[in-house]
């Protein structure tokens, strides 16, 4: 089958094309980033660099492929969401021009990556939350910026199957990670910014980390070789509704920072945390209820957090000597 991958330059999305790839598919990869910048380089697929926002070449990257994935978003962790919601919010133009292209040229199925920040702040404000189910979104009250963004597209995603007929799908993704993504520069998520300011603070021998708020923030954690499969998975079903692909092991952030130090093997008593409550903290407690996967897919998340973030710390240690 012949598959375009928008943001196949991201982090997913790169997982994304190495896996089509791996499988037969002839993939063509869209990325507005230059190609040396690409998380993942494309062993056999087309790789193309254009800004998705526009409508010719989304027309143009639409044409004769049965199956469109749109990973593409200028998008990045709180600390970046929280202070970019109009940069958040621009990437409608991406999906909207993706969809419209899609429905001029006949495409098969079209999926879309929404996220976990659509869900109501009101159920998401204390320890003592119950996991995220899909109904939890509305009456809306998503995360500013980024989340209005990603709640308004799946809409339109679902009124593209309603009034046009073009297939689409909506997987909501809670805090993806692993290998081959990014874990400096502002726009890293917290597996790997823990990670790299573990590693930082033994190579400075101070042994300081900063945690972002008080560290007893609840979250889940999905490992990327389960974000893809759950991807594939709800694309080839029949369900077109939004469903969470997410990792129901819910943790605090405080824990999460305690397990990368204890599957490395090293002290905890030597690390000083100090907690910034000042910092991007986003809401209080977040988790994925996997009720519906469960029904739709047969399937749900099952990489151990343990297991996922030993690999990524790997990733990210080698990256940074090298
Ligand atoms: P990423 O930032 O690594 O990848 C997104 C890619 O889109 C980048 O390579 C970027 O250059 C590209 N892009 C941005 N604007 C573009 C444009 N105008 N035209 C073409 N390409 C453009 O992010 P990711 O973690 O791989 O996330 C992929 C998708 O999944 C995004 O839609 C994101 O919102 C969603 N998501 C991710 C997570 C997560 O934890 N990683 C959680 C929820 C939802």
């Amino acid at each position: 089958m012949k598959i375009l991958v928008a943001g196949a330059g991201g982090f997913i999305g790169g997982h994304l094309v190495h896996k089509l790839e791996s499988v037969g598919h002839d993939v063509i990869g869209v990325d507005i980033k230059n190609i040396e910048n690409w998380f993942i380089q494309p062993k056999k697929s087309d790789a193309i660099v254009a800004d998705l926002r526009l409508l010719d070449y989304s027309r143009k990257y639409t044409k004769n492929v049965s199956w469109v994935f749109n990973l593409a978003c200028d998008m990045g962790g709180m600390g970046f969401i929280e202070n970019n919601k109009a940069k958040c919010m621009e990437s409608v133009l991406i999906n909207t021009h993706l969809l419209q292209g899609a429905r001029e040229n006949n495409v098969e199925k079209f999926f879309f990556s929404s996220s976990a920040c659509v869900y109501a702040s009101f159920h998401q404000n204390s320890l003592n939350i119950e996991p995220l189910k899909e109904s939890d979104a509305y009456p809306a009250d998503p995360e500013d910026g980024y989340g209005w963004e990603k709640l308004f597209s799946e809409r339109m995603c679902r009124h593209f199957e309603e009034d046009y007929g073009l297939k689409t799908r909506v997987a909501r993704y809670h805090n993806v990670y692993g290998p081959y993504g990014t874990y400096d520069g502002g726009r890293e998520k917290v597996p790997a910014a823990a990670c790299r300011k573990i590693i930082e603070s033994i190579k400075s021998k101070t042994y300081e980390i900063e945690i972002w708020g008080d560290g007893k923030q609840l979250r889940s954690f999905t490992y990327i070789d389960d974000c893809i499969e759950g991807t594939l998975k709800l694309m080839n079903s029949n369900f077109h509704s939004p469903l969470n692909i997410g990792s129901s092991e819910m943790i605090s952030i405080y824990d999460l920072y305690k397990t990368i130090i204890e599957v490395k093997g090293l002290d905890i008593k030597k690390f000083n945390f100090k907690y910034n409550l000042n910092a991007p903290q986003g809401v209080r407690g977040r988790s994925s209820n996997n009720d519906k996967c469960q029904e739709i897919l047969n399937w749900v998340p099952s990489i151990s957090f343990r297991k996922g973030i030993s690999q990524t710390y790997d990733w990210i240690l080698k990256e940074i000597n090298s």
